[in-house]
């Protein structure tokens, strides 16, 4: 599907579901689903906010709960178990395969057609599967060097600190001979 006809077929989801629960249609919910379905990336609630900010001003209390609608209507995916919540457009990404990096909380793709062949061949009880996502949880790159760099540093530091005590105890001992 297009990205404009994604853009037309999440609003008519919107709509439609505004309308059959009785809530008014504010521009401020059609504005945040647009912004979301123009990222590529995953996003933070202060992205949105930033990225609104320039041309909606909407509050931060708007966006959670435009956030928690579009995750129950399946429009937006909510990345569990970061340091930071992130959230991401699902509808038209039919298959989400995600690295997320435990540290800084980035979320990356990945492709795996050994995965998508092994789920789409899955037989699922009772139950009709539509799409899905798999994250892959560990450390990024930038956050692995980081912590060599650290450990690095750390190992040096101790390595100061031990020199520096022979040598003290080591002048101790001159001047108990002398
Ligand atoms: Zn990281």
């Amino acid at each position: 599907m297009e990205q404009k006809d994604i853009q037309q077929t999440v609003k008519d989801i919107l709509t439609q579901y505004l309308m059959q629960s009785g809530m008014r249609c504010t521009p401020e919910r059609y504005a945040i689903l647009h912004t979301i379905y123009e990222q590529k990336l995953p996003f933070t609630v202060d992205d949105l906010y930033a990225l609104l900010d320039e041309h909606y001003h909407v509050s931060r209390g708007t966006i959670y709960s435009a956030l928690d609608l579009f995750v129950r209507l399946g429009l937006v995916i909510r990345h569990p178990s970061t340091s930071i919540e992130q959230y991401e457009k699902c509808y038209g990404v039919r298959d989400h395969f995600k690295q997320v990096c435990t540290h800084c909380g980035r979320v990356t793709d990945f492709r795996s057609q050994i995965v998508a062949n092994s789920l789409a061949t899955t037989h699922y009880t009772r139950f009709r599967p539509e799409h899905f996502a798999v994250c892959v949880y560990g450390i990024c790159s930038k956050c692995q060097a980081k912590l060599t760099r650290q450990q690095k540093k750390f190992e040096k530091e101790k390595e100061r600190k031990s020199a520096e005590s022979k040598k003290r105890k080591q002048t101790i001992e001159n001047g108990k001979q002398s």
